[in-house]
């Protein structure tokens, strides 16, 4: 039998006339109409060239043909490769010439920008709208196509990595990844086909294409498939939809909402977060004002989702919770790659049918982050506490050496975001003559202490060497779509505050 991500999810539908996509103009799009219309695009994609294996490159606006287009890819057997809709034509031009697709489909307004960026793969669009050269060719298809076999361990999907250091790389995941993980997260989060999710989240990342998207298909579920965040339209939304998956940033920006309480979301049975942390008092908030604990959950592009807090049972403020069904999570020792005892602070590094197949004609990438004995490196940081809970301290990268001594921004962190007028901070390492990297704090909040203030704060909180060297102050930390902090743009800012 195929493990073809599509088959496995076809054979799963039960009801074909149940709602799969609602849309803003209130388009119902039933699990029938999904099979017709990924098998016309199917079709075209065939007839337009693409053979199993190929890949499919993608940087459109969200919309209900961009999920067909995902669909159809993975029907045909080739490789769905989707781009950030924020990337310039270089950028494009860098994951075309590394990926070589043989298609490249983009928005209508942007084809002449892209023209040359695309490269020998065939350009198309598609629109926020649904219309451009692809759809068109899809119109006059037949909807009957016959889903290409594949085993789990071929490539339904290339997504390329954020890239905050270095050339971003191309992580290569199969259908027996992503098939295992969504099964995993509807047995985790007792996900059925009664419910219906509020999807408000990019489509060009694992947790708006993977996450949301197929747990709810593999469902029988419904979503309601909304272009962008909207608090008033989440809002409207809540009366009807029990799930809302989203970056902490949703959950900061409903909070500052006054619609925001007990009743507004009395319907809904669970609010979950991932993709950056939460702030515990976040998290502390929200059920203050809803009644509602947001269940948190860590994953990353490689290995999809890895950790998430119970479904049922405490759901730690300030913790990923436990692995998911299939999982297994160590802490290491960043420099011999030993296990640490439990409660010690190291690499955290994961390992199961979730983890993806390695990076994209990067060998040697691919044999320093993948362990032979199938561990994934993941470069962040953490410690799994007494009850089993995963609690994540930071990036490899933005632990801080100090005058020789290892700093985790998180603990400092903490400290800061619990003083009275901070709303967040982030502590970063910035290159110093004496200490290698001075700690630096960058706060932010409505009326935050002086910088005075927090260092006395701190004595006798923290370690003297952990104490930031400075304090600095900014309207709003950067961030990047999907909610995380972007230290690389404030070590860049600050860099030569110790010079
Ligand atoms: P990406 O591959 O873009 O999804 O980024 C994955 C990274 O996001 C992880 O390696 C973590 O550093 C971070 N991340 C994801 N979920 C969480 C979470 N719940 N708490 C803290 N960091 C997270």
């Amino acid at each position: 039998m195929s493990d073809n991500l599509f088959d496995i999810l076809a054979r799963g539908i039960t009801d074909p006339a149940a709602t799969a996509i609602e849309t803003l103009s209130a388009e119902r799009i039933t699990y029938a109409d999904l099979t017709a219309r990924t098998g016309r695009m199917a079709n075209a994609l065939v007839a337009l060239g693409v053979q199993p294996g190929d890949r499919v490159a993608v940087q459109v606006e969200k919309s209900v043909e961009a999920i067909i287009l995902y669909l159809a890819t993975v029907r045909a057997g080739a490789v769905f490769l989707p781009l950030n809709t924020g990337y310039t034509p270089t950028e494009i031009a860098y994951f075309i010439g590394d990926a070589t697709p043989a298609m490249f489909v983009c928005d209508p307004r942007r084809a002449e920008a892209l023209a040359e960026a695309s490269g020998t793969a065939r350009l198309l669009t598609l629109g926020a709208d649904g219309s451009g050269s692809l759809t068109d060719a899809a119109k006059d298809q037949p909807q009957d196509f016959a889903t290409v076999p594949r085993g789990a361990d071929d490539l339904a999907a290339l997504l390329y990595t954020s890239g905050t250091t270095g050339r971003s790389k191309g992580a290569m995941l199969t259908h027996g990844n992503l098939v295992s993980n969504t099964r995993a997260l509807i047995q985790a989060w007792e996900y059925t086909a009664r419910d219906v999710l509020i999807h408000a989240l990019p489509i060009f990342h694992t947790h708006g294409l993977f996450v949301a998207t197929n747990v709810t298909l593999f469902s029988g579920a419904s979503m309601i498939f909304l272009p962008k965040f909207d608090v008033d339209r989440i809002f409207e939304d809540m009366s009807r939809a029990t799930v809302l998956m989203g970056v902490p940033t949703f959950y900061t920006r409903l909070l500052q909402d006054d619609m925001l309480n007990a009743e507004t979301t009395a319907r809904m049975r669970l609010f979950i977060s991932g993709s950056a942390p939460l702030l515990a008092d976040t998290h502390r908030e929200w059920r203050a004002r809803t009644g509602h604990a947001i269940l948190e959950r860590y994953g990353m592009t490689e290995t999809n989702m890895n950790a998430s807090n119970p479904y049922h049972g405490d759901r730690v403020a300030g913790t990923v919770g436990m692995p998911l069904p299939g999982v297994e999570i160590i802490v290491t020792d960043p420099e011999t790659g030993a296990e640490l005892p439990q409660g010690e602070i190291g690499m955290i590094e994961v390992r199961g049918p979730n983890v993806f197949k390695g990076y994209w004609q990067m060998p040697e990438k691919t044999a320093a982050e993948l362990r032979e004995n199938g561990f994934f490196i993941t470069g962040d940081l953490g410690r799994i506490d007494d009850v089993g809970y995963l609690h994540i301290v930071g990036r490899g990268k933005d632990l801080i050496i100090t005058g020789g001594y290892n700093v985790y921004p998180k603990e400092i962190e903490t400290e800061i975001d619990a003083l009275p007028g901070v709303t967040e901070s982030a502590v970063i390492g910035l290159p110093h003559r004496d200490f290698g990297e001075g700690v630096t704090a960058v706060i932010v909040g409505p009326a935050p202490p002086s910088e005075a203030e927090v260092l006395s704060a701190l004595e006798g909180r923290l370690a003297k060497f952990k104490l930031p060297k400075r304090v600095l102050f900014m309207d709003v930390l950067p961030r990047n779509t999907m909610g995380k902090v972007q230290k690389n743009l404030l070590r860049d800012q600050f860099g030569g505050l110790y010079d």
